[in-house]
Order: structure tokens, then sequence, then C-alpha cells
């Protein structure tokens, strides 16, 4: 229904509004049923200091949640979930509105760390923090022992003509490498590249120089990593120095064959013992989700989910975009609180307004942290995804400006083109809505068009406050977010009521965009981010007409190796793809169920949009 004597102004009040200065009339006149003070009040509390950035498994994160929890009860949504916020193995008996997760919130390094040599003039023990530290890109491990190698730049490139491995067994040795790299083989010079290298070769541990500040390790470091799969230690120049003394060799005389790229691998003479000691951090969150039933008979089996993410980055760290790096509230006012009152505002509206399907209202922890949170419901649905008709996702709605709303997904269903186009008009909207077809797209949409749901995506565009302390509630434009929230009702409410139910496309993502910007390379394929326990990449999408499509990878398998890469993690799989130029064709192994197949992709060049 709509608010008529609200929309419908006399002429007298037009004449008026139009004598309005533009950042009042910004204030529209509610054409909505969407208070713009509620809008600015839940916004304002969801993005205040108390709640710390609501970065996921923190205390404000938490409290988020229970804000939303007690809304939907205020609503009177029924709960689909547990109680208990905290407990991942809770059953969800539909007590409480939670589906709490666990998930890996990145690594500690411990003060147990110890790396000891034994040369011809006895044993050594050398200092953490003050001789050696952990590299991020370490894993834990220990050795007693170990015979030593030194491989220069340690790059392993038969194919592109060099092999600082040539001629030596590195298995169950320790491997010393300096940093840099030959001329004209950059692309090999990344410190993890090297060290997959080394483990790949069967090598205990890798010891390489660094910096001071290398050397004395950044704790924040490790949270934002995944390790390589071996201990990895970075030590001082004048302990490297000592080390090759006591191995009889010198480094300087090392460094200089290394440079001019003479034969190089060379065994010193000593034995190294070490602890690396590293621990992995697992936190909790939850989402939250609450349901709302339809009234008609045979229509109210199916679902519409109506979802937005409510988690942020809390102090900064791995997203932020604040260049000071120093630790600060990122309140994210737009990103993703405005979202996340969006799905508060269409709850209360659809529990007075029901429409024939029944909708699912969830607000997801984990968006910042790679999706986990819709990736987990995905793979643990409350109600199944066979039922779930379509998916609406709102992700910063709150900058409206010049009245430009972009809408994601318009061609995941056959119906849904059509649909929108009523929505605009029956609306009236002054919304200048631009639409993009895929269902690809860095929000928790993605997790359910991988997983077949048709999905649409409500967002008002980026800006300079994006992933900053400075994304601030005095900067939301309600009025804006009010006329969105009413464009996403009637298009809710169209697909709640339809008589049929929208049909799924995949959609052929245009060659070669999307996806991470770093890469020189196309390939075309969407990893999973969330999944944990995995020793790979787990492919959620591959893009249609992409080199990895035409060599015939398919979602759900699992790339275990590129080229003479073993691939356990995504940053594995990043290493392997910066060391391909466009145009060289990748054996990529997979493991598809039981079996483990091999295809080769000619990777193309990437087009940055
Ligand atoms: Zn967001």
């Amino acid at each position: 229904m709509k608010t008529k004597t609200l929309t419908r102004l006399s002429p007298f009040a037009a004449l008026l509004f139009a004598l309005l200065p533009p950042s009042i009339r910004a204030q529209r006149a509610p054409s909505t049923p969407f208070s713009q003070t509620k809008i600015q009040s839940d916004i304002a509390y969801l993005s205040s200091d108390a709640l710390g950035g609501r970065g996921s498994g923190t205390e404000g994160n938490a409290l988020a949640a229970t804000f939303i929890a007690l809304e939907f009860r205020r609503f009177g949504l029924r709960p689909m979930g547990t109680l208990n916020q905290n407990d991942p193995n809770a059953p969800l008996e539909g007590k409480g509105y939670y589906q709490p997760f666990e998930f890996n919130a990145g690594r500690l390094v411990g003060s147990g760390s110890t790396l000891s040599v034994t040369s011809k003039s006895g044993s050594s023990a050398l200092a953490l923090t003050g001789d050696f530290a952990l590299s991020p890109l370490s894993a834990a491990g220990k050795a007693e022992n170990a015979e030593v190698v030194f491989a220069g730049y340690g790059v392993s490139a038969p194919s592109a003509g060099r092999d600082d491995y040539a001629g030596i067994d590195v298995s169950r040795k320790v491997v010393i490498l300096l940093p840099g790299v030959a001329k004209g083989y950059e692309r090999f010079g990344e410190l993890r590249a090297k060290v997959l290298s080394a483990r790949d070769k069967g090598a205990v541990a890798v010891i390489t120089v660094g910096t001071e500040s290398e050397s004395a390790g950044s704790r924040s470091s490790f949270e934002n990593t995944s390790d390589s799969g071996i201990p990895v230690f970075i030590l001082q120049e004048k302990a490297l120095d000592a080390l090759f003394v006591s191995g009889g060799k010198s480094l300087a005389t090392l460094r200089e064959n290394t440079q001019k790229g003479n034969a190089i691998a060379d065994l010193l003479d000593l034995k190294i013992t070490f602890n690396a000691d590293v621990k992995k951090i697992q936190k909790r969150t939850q989402n939250v989700v609450g349901f709302l039933e339809g009234t008609d008979y045979n229509l109210r089996e199916q679902v519409v989910v109506i979802g937005a993410h409510m988690d942020h980055l809390g102090l900064g760290g791995t997203g932020s975009l604040d260049t000071s790096g120093k630790p600060a509230i990122h309140p994210g006012a737009d990103d993703n609180a405005s979202g996340t009152t969006g799905v508060l505002m269409l709850a209360e509206y659809y529990a007075k307004h029901r429409p024939k399907r029944s909708l699912l209202f969830m607000c997801f922890s984990g968006e910042e942290l790679g999706l986990l949170g819709s990736a987990h419901y995905v793979r643990e649905p409350i109600i199944a995804l066979s039922n779930t008709v379509a998916m609406v996702n709102l992700d910063m709605i709150g900058r409206l400006k010049n009245e430009a709303l972009i809408v994601g997904g318009s061609g995941t269903a056959h119906e849904f083109a059509g649909l929108l186009t009523e929505a605009e008009t029956g609306q009236n909207t002054t919304l200048k809505v631009s639409r993009s077809e895929t269902g690809f797209g860095a929000s928790d949409h993605q997790s359910f068009y991988t997983h077949g749901t048709p999905v649409l995506f409500f967002f008002t565009g980026t800006h300079e406050d994006y992933h900053k302390p400075s994304d601030t509630a005095n900067k939301i434009n309600a009025g804006g977010e009010a006329e969105v929230l009413n464009f996403v009702r009637a298009t809710v409410t169209k697909i709640a009521n339809a008589p049929f139910r929208p049909t799924f496309v995949q959609v052929s993502t245009p060659a070669n965009t999307g996806g991470a910007r770093s890469f020189r390379v196309y390939l075309g394929t969407v990893p999973n981010y969330s999944v944990e326990g995995v020793r790979g990449v787990l492919l959620d999408g591959v893009r249609e007409g992409s080199p990895a499509a035409t060599a015939g990878l398919k979602v759900g398998d699992i790339i275990t190796r590129m080229n003479n890469l073993t691939i356990n993690s995504l940053q594995d799989y990043v290493t392997a793809l910066q060391q391909l130029n466009p145009g060289e064709s990748v054996a990529i192994i997979v493991r598809r169920g039981a079996e483990t197949l091999t295809f080769n992709a000619t990777v193309t060049e990437r087009m940055n949009p």
C-alpha cells in the first residue's frame, strides 16, 4: 500500500517544496513508507564507537548482532537459529536468531621459536628478534640437525631458462635464499614464490635475509597472511654472515656468484636445529536470521532472502584503505550499516504487509574477510536453497548521489529485467537505475549466485570514504536510502507475489573483466574465499567463455597444482598466476570428486575495466 497522503503534495506545497534549497529538498518529501529518522538513528547506532567498527569476532560485532536480533523479535519475525550467539555447534532449534560459525582469523607468533647452528667450531643459538624472526609466510614446524644448502635467489623456472637449484637435492634440508632476483626474472622474485619452490622440492625450512624491522617481525602481518606450508626464518645480515663463516663459506662470494648467474647451489658444512612457534587463531561470529511466513498456502514453501552484511573492519587491518595504517575505528556507516538498516526497515514493513511467498531476513558476518557468513549459510542453509527463489543483497545503499542506483544480477533470472522495469515505472521513482547482469561481485549475493540462486544486488556506488575511518553516519543520505528501499520493496514484492518463481540464468561474463586487478593474466576462475581445511583452491565459479572454461575446469574443482607449484592456499594460487605471462599455457591439476584431472589452459591478457 502506498502512503497516499504523504506522496501526493498539494500544488501550494509543491511550490513551497520547489523553493526549498536543494540540501533540504534532498530531505525529499517522503514518497516511501520508510522513515528517514529511523534510518538515520539505526545507522548512527550501528556505526557508533560503542560498536568499534563491528569487526568479525569482536565484542562490537556481537553487540550489533544482538541489536538486529532484538529488532527482528520486535517485528515478530520467527527465530530460525539458536540463542547461543557464540557456540558454532549449538543446534539451530529455532529458539534464537543466531547462526554462529567459527572462522580462521589468521595466526599468532608464539615466543617459543628457536634456531641454533652446529659447525666444526661448536654450537651456537641465535637470538629471537635480535638475530632472527619468523616471516609472516612461516608455518609451524621443527627439525634437528638438518643439513643446509645455499640456493642463490631460489628461482626455479627451467621453462624460463633459469634454475638456481640445478644439480642439488634439497629434500629434508634447510635452504638459504638471497632476497632479490636476476634481471628478467622479476615475476619469480616474490618471497612466497621462492618458498613454494623450496617447499615443493622437499626443503624443511627456508632462511633468508631481512632488514632490521623485517627480522624484528610484526605480529599484525601474521593475521592477514596464509602460511606457505614450511617454516621461514628472516635473519639479520650479520647473523647470516656469521652463519656462512661457521659453514666455511663467504656470503659475499656466494652473493657475487649469484649476481653473475654462475652455478650456485651449494651445501654448507653445518647443521641447523629449529622450532618455528606459530599458532592458528580461530574466532567465532554469527549470522542473524529471521523468518516471515508468506500468506499463500503453496507459495509460502518458497522463500526470498533479503540480506546484508553487518560486519565491517573493526580497527582496520585487512581491507582498510586508511593510509595511516594506525589502528582506528572504521565505523562503516555506509559499508554496511546502511544495508543492515535496510534489512531492518524491510523486515518491519513486511511484518505488516506479508506477501504470498515467505521472506528470510539475514544479516551476515565475516563478509569483509571473504564472504564468510554467506558462504557458511549456503553450505549449511536453514531453508533449502532449492526453495530459495531469489536473494536480494543490500551493500552500501546510504550514499545516493545524483539519484544513481546500481542494480547487479539483473541477468541472473529470465524475469528480472522486465520485473525491474515494472518496479521502476510503477514507482515513478526519480532514481536513475543502471543495471549489470552478472551475479558475481565482491559481496554476499555471489555466495548464492554460485549456488544457483537468482540474485539482485543494490548499491549506491563507492566514494572517497570507502573502507576508511571517515565512513561516518553524518555523510549518509537518509532520504536517498528511503527512496532506494522503496524501490527494493517494489522489486521484492513483485518477486514474492509472482505466480511463477524466477528462472535461474548462468550469466556469461564479458571476457576478462572482474576479479582481482593485481594479475597481468586472466584465467576466469572465481575461487572460494572461505572454505576451511581444504588443501588447494576450491572453485566457486568458472566464468563462461574464459580460458579456464575452455580448458574444461568446473565449479567444485579443487586446484592442487599449477605447472611446478603445489597449490595449498589462495595465496599460493595468486603466486602461481603472477608467474605467468599472457599467452602462456599452464598445466592445472585438479581434484574433482575422487578423480585427479589435468587441464591445459592458455591464459590471456587481463583487461582492467
Ligand atoms: Zn560492504
